[in-house]
């Protein structure tokens, strides 16, 4: 696999022909097929296989336990039912106050422009999420406007996901013109994965529409291995910086991918290195689909005690749950505070 030419390669061509059949990617890492059980087939039916070529470039050849794999690679246990395991775990269906808009906080609001991704998480809380029923058309912008305004305390919209990265620039600029008319509006977060896995999705013309708003944008990636973090993703990413934009990284605790503090104290260094701030660390939502990424309570506790003893206070994220209905997310520290 040449890095090299996804180095060269726009990141709309990129995103125009990604690998979406399982064969496909267990060829290009010399796996063999025997490693995919028929059941994970039939996972990709209800989720699809998504997976950017950059990306599958950082996996390691003939490791079906590569780390990076294990977020994309459908699995049979995502078929089975385990008891708490739901279709909406964050209750979002409830906070969809109409289409686009999901309020669950006080002084910010999701809004969501596309339900397309760039790559598909096996562990996604959102995999169930109907989107189509759910996306703004572009005359929507008249009632997401009024429901701002009637929301006196808004002073932030966050752009999540889908990923919003995956709109061209010429629709992301419109997007953040109409919000920055909103003389209310102080602060704009972009949720993305798209840098990590399409690291040319950072280009001069999304540098340009980021740097010249005036709403203070804070970028949020989501890097769960120091492996995703290569060197030419990195360079990218510290352009956003050197663009006085404030990155920051939320990760998901997942087992058998960075269920170690040692690991995660790679990545925290490794996001230092490209100018990003570890920001929150997710235990994961209880998604129907995902319960073989679940861990232990008490395995967590003694990841996240070793990871505040391994790295310098400011490296450390929060670690975090999200719980449906809550005005904010629940910060989790020790035994006594949290359970399964
Ligand atoms: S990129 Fe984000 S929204 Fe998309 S599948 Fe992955 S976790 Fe879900």
């Amino acid at each position: 696999m040449t890095q090299f030419l996804y180095q060269e390669q726009h990141w709309q061509s990129q995103l125009s022909d990604l690998v979406t059949n399982p064969q496909e990617l267990l060829q290009l890492l010399n796996l063999s097929a025997e490693d995919l059980l028929s059941g994970a087939i039939l996972a990709t039916e209800q989720f699809k296989l998504r997976v950017p070529r950059a990306f599958v470039g950082k996996m390691q050849v003939g490791n079906p336990l590569d780390p990076l794999l294990l977020q994309v690679l459908p699995h049979h246990l995502e078929l089975e039912d385990y008891p708490g395991f739901v279709t909406d775990p964050l209750g979002e269906e409830q906070a969809n106050q109409q289409p686009g808009v999901l309020h669950k906080y006080k002084s910010r609001f999701l809004l969501t422009l596309t339900g397309a991704c760039a790559v598909h998480c096996r562990y996604c809380f959102r995999r169930h999420f109907p989107y189509q029923e759910n996306l703004p058309k572009n005359d929507d912008w008249l009632n997401i406007k009024s429901y701002i305004e009637s929301q006196t305390d808004i002073n932030e919209v966050i752009l999540s996901g889908g990923d919003p990265l995956t709109l061209s620039n010429r629709k992301l600029q419109l997007w953040i013109e109409r919000l920055e008319s909103l003389p209310q509006l102080k602060f704009l977060r972009i949720h993305s994965r798209v840098p990590i896995v399409i690291p040319n999705r950072i280009d001069d013309e999304l540098l340009s529409v980021l740097k010249n708003s005036r709403l203070r944008i804070i970028l949020v990636v989501h890097s769960n291995h120091a492996s995703e973090l290569d060197d030419f993703t990195c360079s990218k990413l510290n352009q956003l910086s050197e663009h006085k934009i404030t990155v920051l990284n939320q990760a998901v605790l997942l087992r058998g991918v960075n269920d170690s503090a040692e690991v995660l104290t790679d990545l925290s260094y490794r996001l230092f290195d490209a100018g990003v701030m570890p920001y929150y660390l997710h235990v994961l939502d209880k998604v129907k689909g995902a319960h073989h990424f679940d861990l232990d309570p008490d395995l967590i506790n003694t990841i996240y005690t070793e990871l505040l003893a391994s790295l310098p206070g400011y490296l450390v994220p929060k670690l975090v749950r999200e719980i449906a209905g809550e005005k904010n997310k629940t910060p989790l520290f020790g035994v006594s505070t949290f359970s399964s």
